[in-house]
């Protein structure tokens, strides 16, 4: 819908470089609206066209195809004159600064005010003054841009940008020449202005640091805008309702970690949720006095760190940028997690069942050494999760073996009778296993098992795909042996 507080406003938007045979669409059906006052953060990777979109709304270049208003005048069509015109309302803010090394820093503020039609010296001279004091260089006034650091240029340049109290203010890449702490102070000036101006401002930048400060964040991916971060969540997590999707899209934190990087450790407290927007990661097990293993990959739209925050409150394993990848999450914390499963009971379902084939995946790598992961990672979504109450009976002794059993949640009881009818005992707990001799061999049970004080949970898999699965492997001999039996006999 389009009101008077709509500043930008774009439909269907199409531009082209090149002509003919070389033609190359670089923006393809660009929908976007802009209100006052809103700090709108246009972010997206190099090449896809954020530049050109900006250069665009900022009047520096026609519109080739679609419909882009500003301030309620059609751009499409607009004569140079129009466009030059149309400029005044904006203010210009790019990578690096483009001060004149020639004027003072004042010169170089009076210089936008100049443009403006209500120009008046005297004027001029104090609101120079004025908007100094704001970005904290007033005693600058008189210095040449050669003098001043990076930080110290790109705040001159928000001046000169924001002296005119524009509608408009159009920033591309301002930070990218600072570093971390200099581009978010940067970023946060012109937060702050912007707002007390009522300006609407529309940032293009990769810094992922400042995304905190927008009102909304635009993706622009190869040359189409891509999903919003409320789409994103919706996609991975589907179910929740518009008032928690609001509360954990508006101000997201988005991180980017490089190639081969550590996001969560084994062993650390866990305490964040993390959903992947871009990139692949890899789920590694350390395991003591063995080499690493890559128990599972993960790409685009999965999640992880819910194991850690639904079982013990520690991490089960690592996980860590693929090589060669570069990764984005989307970071929910521990609170905003349950949110997210009291919310929606699909959300729920959904991850409940990926924790359990997570925990079964594990346990089952841990268990079975020598099985390929991409095996253990088919039986762990076939297999059930039982949950059985205290005291309850699991396996008889005497029975035929069905089924082999690995221990997810809570403690478990095994006892056997020797010759004389005394009974030994033993107790399992989560990541052990039984069943796995007597299906193998083809044998009863030699002891039975059963629920300790409390409910417990456990993971069931068939005959027929537990021995599939140590056909593939070369055959461990401890999952042919009874580990269980073998530790009753000597209790
Ligand atoms: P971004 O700012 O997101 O890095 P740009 O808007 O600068 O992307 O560029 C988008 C695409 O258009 C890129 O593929 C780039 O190579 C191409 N491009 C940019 N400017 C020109 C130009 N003047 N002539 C031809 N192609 C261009
Ligand atoms: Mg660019």
């Amino acid at each position: 819908m389009t009101n008077d507080k709509t500043v930008v406003s774009i439909q269907n938007l199409n531009y082209f470089f090149g002509e003919g045979e070389l033609q190359k669409q670089v923006l393809s059906d660009i929908n976007l609206e802009v209100k006052a006052k809103e700090f709108v953060i246009l972010t997206g990777p190099s090449g896809s066209g954020k530049s050109t979109l900006l250069s665009l709304i900022g009047c520096l270049r026609s519109v080739h195809q679609g419909s882009l208003k500003i301030l309620g005048q059609q751009l499409n069509g607009a004569t140079r004159e129009q466009l030059v015109q149309m400029r005044r309302n904006f203010g210009y803010i790019t990578q690096s600064s483009n001060l004149l090394d020639f004027l003072t820093v004042q010169q170089n503020i009076q210089m936008s005010l100049e443009l403006q039609p209500d120009f008046s010296p005297k004027e001029a001279r104090a609101k120079t003054v004025a908007i100094l004091e704001a970005v904290g260089l007033a005693e600058k006034l008189n210095a040449y841009p050669g003098n001043l650091s990076g930080g110290q240029k790109q705040r001159v340049a928000i001046a000169s940008a924001l002296v005119t109290r524009p509608k408009l203010v159009l920033a591309d890449e301002p930070t990218a020449s600072l570093d971390k702490t200099a581009g978010r102070n940067v970023v946060a000036l012109m937060h702050r202005l912007a707002k007390e101006q009522s300006s609407a401002v529309l940032i293009v930048t990769h810094d992922n640091r400042i995304l905190d400060l927008a009102d909304r964040i635009v993706n622009v991916e190869d040359g189409k805008l891509g999903l919003a971060f409320n789409q994103e969540l919706s996609l991975v997590l589907p179910g929740f309702d518009e008032a928690l999707l609001e509360k954990a899209t508006t101000k997201p934190i988005v991180l980017t970690y490089e190639s081969e990087q550590a996001i969560v450790r084994q062993g650390e407290r866990a305490d964040k949720f993390y959903i992947l927007l871009e990139g692949e990661v890899e789920i590694i097990q350390e395991l003591p006095d063995e080499p690493h293993r890559v128990i599972n990959h993960l790409n685009r739209g999965d999640y992880f760190g819910e194991v850690g925050l639904l079982r013990d409150g520690k991490r089960t394993a690592t996980v860590r940028v693929a090589r060669n990848s570069e990764v984005k999450v989307m970071v929910i914390d521990e609170e905003l997690f349950r949110l997210f499963l009291g919310n929606s009971e699909l959300t729920k379902a959904d991850i409940v069942r990926r924790l359990h084939q997570r925990v079964m995946t594990s346990h089952l790598s841990n268990a079975l050494p020598n099985v390929n992961p991409s095996e253990i990672l088919a039986v762990a979504a076939q297999a059930k999760v039982i949950r059985y109450g205290a005291n309850s009976i699991i396996v008889q002794e005497g029975e035929v073996a069905e089924k082999f059993y690995l221990i997810l949640e809570g403690e478990l009881e095994a006892l056997m009778s020797d010759r004389d009818d005394e009974f030994t005992s033993c107790k399992l707990k989560p990541g052990e296993y039984f069943g796995n001799a007597q299906l193998v061999n083809g044998e009863n049970y030699p002891f039975t098992v059963r629920a300790g004080l409390t409910e417990v949970e456990v993971m069931v898999i068939d005959r027929e795909s537990f021995c599939s699965l140590i056909l593939k492997s070369n055959t461990n001999q401890a999952i042919v042996a009874s580990v269980l039996r073998h530790r009753l006999m000597n209790s």
